[in-house]
């Protein structure tokens, strides 16, 4: 069934390069001007990805080629593994997104966030992982779900239904009368007990991860980044309970104090991590934990946002903190603690989020390290690394293309003129 639906896509995407198969066990060779596999240091020249069904079956140079093989030539391009984006929101959009998520039902939610995610595939992102989102119904979950049915192209979505924030937290709608009852952005989480419940319900809904605002947020207005919120009682609660059923946390934490407790605690991955400090970097290699920095959102903040909006606290807060964040991060990176690619995309420009390569490469990355960073390490961190994350044998053809080289301008990776996603090819450009 699947081949024949590859079939038919192949069909309707059929270019120059590309004719109508009849043959459901039809071979794609895809030339390869330059090939950045994923795993080694180097690209390669002149390389051939075969690829049948939704697998890399062989990976070589030209003599793989056969007569019987569809061709997709891209000997001008620079190919790469699919981008994994470790930190997204599909479903929020707008400055005021806290409230916004009431403005229409979950069904206009899936609608919107479905285009959204859309757009983000065509980017070249093939994989994402929410950091939980606004649908108090789970809609980003009925997206991915209509996405692996095959009813409709997407990347692969994991991720957390929702932020988990203490009440006055991250998640919590801060700024409305005490008089009205509002349905939060997050879920409000007070103690042991209703952490166990949440953790459950939040799993039960369909949560490969468990996202917890463990310090205050910048985006969300009232509460301070800089204050620990969540007990360690609260902590490794979520933690037990999620892990018991294989399921890692991802912990939102800015304070020094909430990055370490979380480390300490057994959270899978820091996001943002803005205020971490020697100790912190000392925490995550012992404990092996990924750092997901989040970096380029504040520059992207700090060019675009009205300093006097709904965003005014997020704006003079990432200005007060910036230089001696990017120096944390820049200590991080040297220190060999592992890093992935998170933009926080929030219905930003699709190609918004490319640009956090580029952050990474300034903070002492080499353009390399900071591909694997959004590939492999990724897909290590979400691990998926047996299927996602590199150009192999046996893996899942995932893979883009840019038309200049990567390594020598980091932002062509905003300029991905190439997608396929299990080998359903997705974009073909000049
Ligand atoms: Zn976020």
């Amino acid at each position: 069934m699947k081949l024949y639906i590859l079939a038919i896509f192949t069909f309707i995407f059929s270019t120059n390069q590309l004719s109508a198969q009849s043959n459901p066990e039809q071979i794609t060779a895809i030339i390869c001007g330059k090939l950045i596999d994923g795993k080694s240091g180097k690209a390669r020249n002149n390389a051939v990805i075969l690829v049948a069904g939704e697998r890399i079956i062989e990976v070589g140079d030209k003599e793989l080629i056969s007569p019987d093989y569809q061709l997709i030539d891209l000997s001008d391009y620079t190919v790469l593994p699919g981008m994994i984006d470790a930190h997204t929101h599909p479903l929020i959009y707008g400055d005021d997104y806290q409230t916004n998520h009431l403005k229409g039902t979950s069904a206009y939610n899936a609608l919107h966030g479905l285009k959204v995610v859309q757009n983000w595939l065509n980017e070249g992102w093939t994989t994402i992982r929410i950091a939980g989102d606004a649908d108090v119904n789970y809609a980003h979950f009925e997206i991915r779900d209509a996405i692996n049915e095959g009813l409709f192209k997407g990347p692969r979505i994991f991720g957390a239904g929702h932020y988990l924030s203490i009440t006055g937290g991250g998640g919590d709608i801060n700024y409305i009368s005490n008089e009205q009852s509002i349905i939060t952005d997050g879920l409000i989480v007070d103690g042991k007990e209703e952490m166990i419940k949440t953790v459950r319900k939040e799993i039960k809904n369909g949560s490969d991860w468990i996202k917890l605002l463990v310090t205050g947020a910048f985006m969300s207005a009232g509460d301070n980044p800089q204050n620990v919120h969540f007990s360690d009682e609260e902590i490794s609660t979520a933690v037990e309970e999620a892990n018991r059923r294989n399921i890692p946390v991802m912990a939102h934490a800015h304070a020094t104090k909430g990055i370490n407790q979380a480390i300490k605690l057994g959270a899978r991955s820091i996001e943002h991590g803005t205020f971490l400090d020697d100790e912190s970097i000392r925490l995550f290699l012992e404990y092996d934990a990924y750092l997901i920095p989040t970096i380029y959102i504040g520059e992207y903040a700090l060019e675009t946002f009205d300093a006097d909006g709904p965003q005014a606290k997020n704006v003079e807060i990432t200005k007060k903190y910036r230089d001696a964040s990017r120096e944390g991060y820049k200590k991080a990176i040297k220190a060999g603690v592992k890093v992935g690619v998170g933009s926080d995309n929030v219905g930003f420009p699709p190609n918004f989020a490319a640009n956090e390569f580029g952050q990474l490469v300034d903070l002492g990355m080499s353009p390399m390290e900071a591909i694997k960073a959004g590939t492999i390490v990724n897909a290590e961190l979400l691990q998926k690394e047996q299927d996602l994350g590199s150009i192999e044998v046996g893996k899942l053809a995932d893979i883009i293309a840019t038309k200049g080289n990567p390594l020598q301008d980091i932002s062509e990776l905003t300029r991905v003129k190439f997608v396929m996603k299990g080998g359903e090819l997705i974009k073909l450009e000049e």
